[in-house]
């Protein structure tokens, strides 16, 4: 399953990438975003009543989301049939680009990571279109706690 979401959705959208879900975020326009959906056969994310109406119309896969709650929303999802398992990195999608992830050599990462990071870690994963490099950090620990939220919530 492949998604786009809307603009209301951008927590929404990053999660679903570090679960593995290829999700395209940032387009403003609902012209474009219709016409996006269609062409690549993406389900469409919303909180707007009418773009979810025009989506229907044209027959394109859509969910409109109810609640502002972001818990809530990955709670829609899964009713929906989407499932949180896999948490970065296997799988994973770069949660500001959507690129896809890779394993990173200690050697590679070398200069492009702050010296104390360098030092302190072992395991390293960039992001093959942006170039953001990842390491199991203080923001990959509350990723793990929140995964852990989500899935309590099972
Ligand atoms: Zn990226």
């Amino acid at each position: 399953m492949e998604f786009i979401a809307d603009m209301m959705l951008g927590r929404l959208a990053r999660w679903l990438r570090l679960y593995g879900y290829d999700t395209l975020y940032g387009v403003e326009d609902d012209d474009e975003i219709l016409r996006m959906a269609g062409a690549e056969g993406r389900v469409i994310l919303t909180r707007d009543a009418t773009l979810a109406e025009r989506a229907r119309r044209l027959g394109i896969g859509v969910v409109l989301l109810e609640s502002n709650s972001f818990e809530e929303q990955v709670e829609e999802l899964r009713h929906f049939g989407v499932e949180f398992k896999e948490l970065f990195p296997a799988n994973a999608r770069c949660p500001k680009c959507n690129g896809l992830i890779r394993h990173a050599s200690k050697e590679e990462v070398k200069g492009k990571v702050p010296p104390s990071v360098y030092e302190r870690y072992g395991e390293f994963y960039v992001c093959t279109d942006c170039g953001q490099i990842y390491w199991p950090g203080r923001q990959w620990r509350e990723m793990v706690k929140i995964d852990r939220k989500l899935r309590g919530g099972e």
